[in-house]
């Protein structure tokens, strides 16, 4: 049997990895092929490493990421939307107090006319006196409790769970959980030894090897999937509900529907 590799030398030992028969020499450099594949391995861990280092270092600054400053903003926003019902509000309420003092002053305005017309007149009947006595009454009561007459009406069912809320995009975490501990603990792990037999001796090199001659796409795989598993910062989501919606937190300011009664 000849070299798988060079087809020229006899073949005299197996790669224990892929089961390939080959010389001295070709086993050699198979040998070191698998080392520079390794290493490249070894480069994308290095990478990766940077990448974890780089997203810890950026949470110290979380301030300045998209997601914190976006809850910010929204803070702000919910403050001044906050802040405007208040004031919409109280302008209300104002508007309310001074047109009910209006309504008592005309009607204050009108008893008055009433009186200066009986006086005119001498016009003292006893039942004049009661209606008159009656409505200064009612005026008096009225004028007590006018800024009791209005109520303020507040809504409490605001669910403050879903105002705002977080969603991490852990697709490509859930993605790699999946996998058997085994295989996730294999991820970054040499598989196989490689040994090999030497004129019916076997010897194991000290060195462990990933399983890359049967394997590579599978690695470059997991090594994709564990990349992703970092999930960057800026891309998880505060979900800020849309701002062009109207705020559904309402305060209305209300007149009690009480008219004086004559
Ligand atoms: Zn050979
Ligand atoms: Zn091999």
């Amino acid at each position: 049997m000849k070299c798988v590799l060079c087809n020229e030398k006899k073949g005299i030992t197996r790669c224990e990895g892929c089961g390939i028969l080959v010389c001295l020499l070709c086993l050699d450099k198979h040998q070191k092929e698998l080392i520079q594949q390794f290493q490249v391995l070894m480069d994308m861990r290095n990478e990766l490493k940077e990448s974890i280092d780089s997203a810890e270092t950026k949470l110290k600054h979380e301030n300045k990421l998209s997601c914190f400053i976006e809850i910010n903003e929204w803070e702000q926003e919910m403050i001044k939307q906050i802040q405007a019902i208040a004031k919409r509000t109280r302008e209300n309420i104002h508007e309310i107090m001074v047109k009910n003092i209006v309504q008592i002053r005309d009607q204050f305005e009108q008893l008055s006319t009433t009186m200066q017309q009986q006086q005119k007149e001498e016009n003292y009947l006893e039942n004049e006196l009661e209606k008159v006595k009656a409505q200064l009454n009612q005026l008096k009561e009225t004028i007590s409790h006018v800024n009791k007459k209005v109520h303020v009406k507040k809504s409490n069912n605001i669910d403050w769970d879903t105002l705002i809320h977080v969603i991490n995009s852990e697709e490509s975490i859930q993605q790699n959980n999946s996998r058997t501990d085994q295989e996730k603990q294999s991820s970054f792990r040499p598989v196989n030894p490689l040994s090999f037999t030497l004129n019916d001796s076997e010897s194991s090199s000290p060195i462990w090897y990933p399983d890359l001659s049967q394997n590579t796409s599978s690695n470059l795989e997991r090594y994709l999937l564990l990349t992703q598993n970092i999930v960057p910062p800026d891309r998880i989501v505060a979900m800020i509900p849309n701002p062009d919606q109207s705020f559904s937190w309402t305060t209305v300011a209300r007149n009690r529907q009480s008219t004086p009664q004559y």
